[in-house]
């Protein structure tokens, strides 16, 4: 496996490659079982493999977790060797942003997309993530990029950007890979504290299991979104015993997942997203009113 710490190393490599199908999985790093299972579906797709880790400064606000998000780069180092994979870039911040990070050229994803959910509480979050994979896509040149459904609204974004800017990668997403409890599995999830932390994490997964089940009920009708959403919140938490204490609900909101445009009713088409934070983390998840119950 190689390790590529400069763009120069990544295209030499690309150029040697030549016509072989090369696809890229971009992460921040701290790999687990959801990277693996992107990595996996790249083996079966293409023929070469490349897994970027790059910790974007510019994706991240001030007062977010850029400098203590985790970097325990010799272990993925070591799980992608085991993996068998052709290449890891990893660069520093300095070899993608060597003019600084300010008066950058980006790219700005349509206001449809990037103002609501997570674009309301983290402005400039989607800019920073759209900038640095175009990036990544005109430094590696992949034929294919894959993506988590976890980050769904990430993904409608980049989607978007693709087809916008005419980028020649194609797109594939990989579903949510979760823990036994549900709860889906983040790098950021090492940072619960407490059993009980663990335990309020649950309830991420939990209300969006009862949306769907409350959904699925009514054949006919689909349920009004805002209410739907707001009495299954209420309802989840009243049972939680003194957990929902460490719950905080950032948001629980109806997409239409072919357009990502907030959705009404909890219709057949329609995404429910969530982003919540328990103790100093903040999670993100989310599931489609027709995904087959468990
Ligand atoms: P990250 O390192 O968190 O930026 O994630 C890198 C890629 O892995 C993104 O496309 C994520 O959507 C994807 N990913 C992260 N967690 C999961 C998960 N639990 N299931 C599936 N994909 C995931």
């Amino acid at each position: 496996m190689e390790i590529f710490r400069t763009i120069e190393a990544c295209r030499a490599a690309r150029k040697q490659w030549g016509d072989e199908t090369v696809a890229l999985i971009p992460t921040m790093g701290a790999l687990h079982h959801g990277h693996l299972s992107l990595i996996e579906m790249g083996k079966e797709k293409a023929q070469r493999i490349v897994v970027s880790i790059f910790v974007n400064p510019i994706q991240f606000r001030p007062n977010e977790d850029f400098t203590r998000y985790p970097r325990p780069v010799e272990d993925d180092l070591a799980m992608c060797r085991d993996l068998g994979i052709d290449g890891v870039f990893l660069p520093s911040v300095e070899e993608i942003y060597p003019d600084g990070r300010s008066d950058l050229t980006l790219v700005t994803p349509p206001d449809y997309l990037i103002r609501q959910l997570c674009g309301l509480s983290r402005p400039g979050h989607f800019e920073g993530v759209a900038t640095v994979v175009l990036k990544l896509f005109n430094i590696i040149q992949p034929d294919i990029a894959i993506f988590g459904e976890k980050d769904a609204q990430q993904l409608a974004v980049i989607r978007q950007m693709v087809k916008d800017l005419n980028v020649p990668v194609s797109i594939l997403s990989h579903p949510t890979v979760r823990e036994e409890s549900g709860l889906a599995v983040s790098s950021r999830n090492r940072y619960l504290k407490s059993r009980e932390e663990w335990e309020a994490a649950k309830i991420v997964s939990s209300i969006l299991l009862t949306v769907r089940q409350e959904a699925n009920k009514s054949e006919n009708v689909s349920p009004v979104a805002r209410e739907a959403l707001s009495s299954v919140a209420e309802k989840v938490l009243a049972q939680q015993n003194g957990l929902n204490e460490l719950f905080q609900l950032e948001y629980l909101s109806a997409v239409d997942r072919t357009t990502f445009q907030p959705a009404e009713t909890l219709h057949s088409n329609a995404k429910v997203l969530i982003a919540a934070r328990v103790g100093d983390i903040r999670l993100i998840d989310n599931l489609d009113i027709t995904d087959t119950p468990d």
